[in-house]
């Protein structure tokens, strides 16, 4: 290995010269008490900018084994270390001047969530902490300015290094409550299991959030109180005696006047899936993590998933065993995703009537008097939501504001009303004993009705065996392989623009790699998301580096990005050419 001298002679060698020469610097080089690696050097000063990381050596580090030794805990340790040196390069960032990106220094900003990022890694066991950051060489114009390099490499960055990735220089405080809540999280997530329950919410929990683009707690919120009948107790490793509201397993009705905190419910719902940093007023808002939020998505493309249990005999004679089309109406891309969430194995369907199609919900019994069941393609969820639970072990929990319907599936009904709910289970079903149950002739689920989830395609190897492959992320709502755009807007429990990059690997490593075309969907996704789960996310970049911009998503998620993908029954390159939804 280079000593740190070595690039402080390259430095030295390289100023004043074209921007290219930068290229010398690539490699690693010893400082006092970390490796600085400089990874990818960018061609010009416009460029996107070079990648750097730096190894400390876990012995040097020292952050305690009990931190590290479990991923629960690793990953949100790993969290607070990317904050805090995300805030510490904040002060120096844009320093060191010059054109183009001249002197930024960046790091992976996370949000309220606690995502496994590839900006940081800690190893279990050694306990070595690595961290990837984005530096833009400075130039003026695109002559090298090494001295500001020089500056930020030799000056800013160790200042950075010292005071977040090594144990003796932090807040040990600050990490010591990051530790106990990853704990706390982790074991509700385990009583949930124990106690048949689909989700947790704690009493004193802030749900909702400051404004429509801003995903902090919003100020002077009501906070959340579990009425008594649903109260769970739960005695948590460190927090102590916590009291919240337990949402059982079955089919669970929110419901309420309009502008009651429905909404707000179900969304700190669908985002339990995740843990969430101190502060954010849903650290104790835990569901189960492989819930699916389902919703409508008009215009989404369907490949050849079965969704005959909801949709048969369209009146253009498609199939709904395999159904495939390039842009769905409402009622067949919400079966779809319904269909396709339980392929990815998920235990709890979150709906919002808000954002769901009418007629694949519900139907009345007047409807169904006047227009005649034969004559309507749609067996609505409402037929299908008792047998999903008693068939499938797949619970419900559904926001109606204004259809009685569901009453008579429901096993509990909660009413949000001035943003706190209240059971009214018993009064709820008085109610609707009181009206004839229009769903009485439902169609029992037969044998054929299941879902088949074998789907095999063959994918575009030949375009992706191109490395050049572009990967370009648009935030969280779509990214594309080789131009081939994969829409994620409505995939609402995506929560990072960097889970949104990193399915665009997966996608590719997937064309690469697994499409074999005897490998079922299901099989390819529970691949990746093993291979991710043993190697890290790096293990589905096969670049010269890996990005610094990753986070790993849930496997429910690769499989919407999958499912979500249009080209993967096209072989040919020639296929993708000027694919692009344009939407
Ligand atoms: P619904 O779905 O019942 O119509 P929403 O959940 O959309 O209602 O909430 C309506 C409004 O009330 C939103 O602007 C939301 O931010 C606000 N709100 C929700 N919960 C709370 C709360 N606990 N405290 C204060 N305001 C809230
Ligand atoms: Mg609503």
């Amino acid at each position: 290995m280079k000593q740190s001298e070595e690039l402080q002679e390259i430095l030295r060698r390289i100023d004043h010269r074209g921007y290219p020469a930068y290229k010398d610097t690539a490699g690693a080089y010893q400082f006092a008490n970390y490796v600085l690696s400089i990874d990818h050097v960018q061609g010009d000063p416009f460029a996107s900018p070079s990648k750097v990381s730096v190894r400390v050596d876990g012995k040097k580090a020292g952050f305690p084994a009990e931190m590290t030794d479990q991923k629960h805990t690793r990953i949100a340790l790993a969290d607070a270390l990317v904050r805090r040196f995300g805030r510490q390069i904040e002060q120096y960032s844009h320093k060191a001047k010059g054109s183009g990106k001249s002197g930024l220094i960046s790091v992976s900003r996370p949000g309220q969530e606690v995502l496994e990022r590839s900006a940081i890694e800690i190893t279990p066991g050694s306990g070595d902490v690595l961290l990837r950051l984005e530096i833009g060489f400075p130039a003026n114009g695109r002559t090298i300015n090494a001295g500001e390099l020089g500056k930020i490499l030799f000056r800013f960055l160790p200042e950075c290094v010292q005071q977040s990735l090594f144990y003796k220089n932090t807040d040990k405080q600050h990490l010591q409550a990051v530790y106990e809540l990853a704990q706390d999280q982790q074991f509700i997530r385990e009583q949930l299991a124990e106690k048949q329950l689909a989700a947790f919410v704690a009493d004193g929990a802030v749900l909702p959030r400051e404004s429509g683009v801003s995903d902090r707690p919003m100020k002077h919120a009501v906070v959340f109180s579990s009425p008594q009948s649903l109260a769970v107790e739960l005695e948590l490793p460190y927090a102590g005696r916590l009291r919240g509201m337990g949402i059982q397993r079955g089919v669970t009705l929110i419901v309420g006047g309009g502008y009651h905190g429905k909404s707000t419910l179900l969304k700190a719902l669908e985002r339990g899936v995740y843990n969430h940093i101190a502060g954010d007023g849903r650290e104790y808002v835990i569901t189960d993590d492989t819930a699916v939020k389902i919703r409508a998505e008009d215009g989404r493309s369907i490949q050849k998933t079965d969704i005959s249990m909801f949709i048969n005999g369209l009146p253009n004679g498609k199939d709904t065993k395999s159904f495939v089309t390039e842009d769905a109406s409402g009622s067949t891309s919400q079966a779809a995703n319904v269909i396709e969430a339980m392929e990815a194995g998920t235990r709890l369907f979150l709906i919002d009537e808000d954002t769901s199609a009418t007629n694949f919900m519900i139907r009345d019994e007047l409807m169904a008097r006047v227009v005649h069941p034969k004559m309507e393609p749609i067996t609505p969820f409402i037929d299908r939501v008792e047998e999903l639970f008693s068939e499938y072990g797949i619970s419900t929990i559904l926001v109606a504001g204004s259809c009685g319907s569901y009453f008579y599936k429901a096993s509990h009904v909660i009413q949000m009303m001035q943003y706190q709910p209240q059971e009214i289970t018993e009064t709820a079903k008085q109610e609707a004993a009181r009206f004839a149950d229009i769903t009485r002739d439902k169609p029992a689920l037969k044998a054929a009705d299941r879902p088949e989830f074998h789907r095999v395609f063959a994918a575009a190897k030949q375009a992706a065996q191109n490395d050049r492959m572009k990967i370009k992320g648009m935030g969280k709502d779509a990214v594309s392989i080789d131009r081939d755009t994969v829409e994620l807007r409505y995939v609402e429990q995506l929560v990072d623009s960097e889970q949104t990059m990193a399915l665009g690997y997966m996608v590719k490593y997937a064309k690469q790699h697994l499409f074999d075309g005897k490998r079922d969907l299901r099989e390819i996704a529970r691949l990746l998301e093993e291979l991710v789960q043993k190697k890290g996310i790096g293990a589905v970049c096969e670049g010269r580096y890996l990005p610094c911009n990753l986070a790993v998503p849930r496997v429910q998620e690769i499989f919407a990005c999958l499912n979500r993908c249009r080209t993967l029954d096209e072989t040919g390159r020639g296929a993708l050419h000027g694919r692009y939804s344009g939407k």
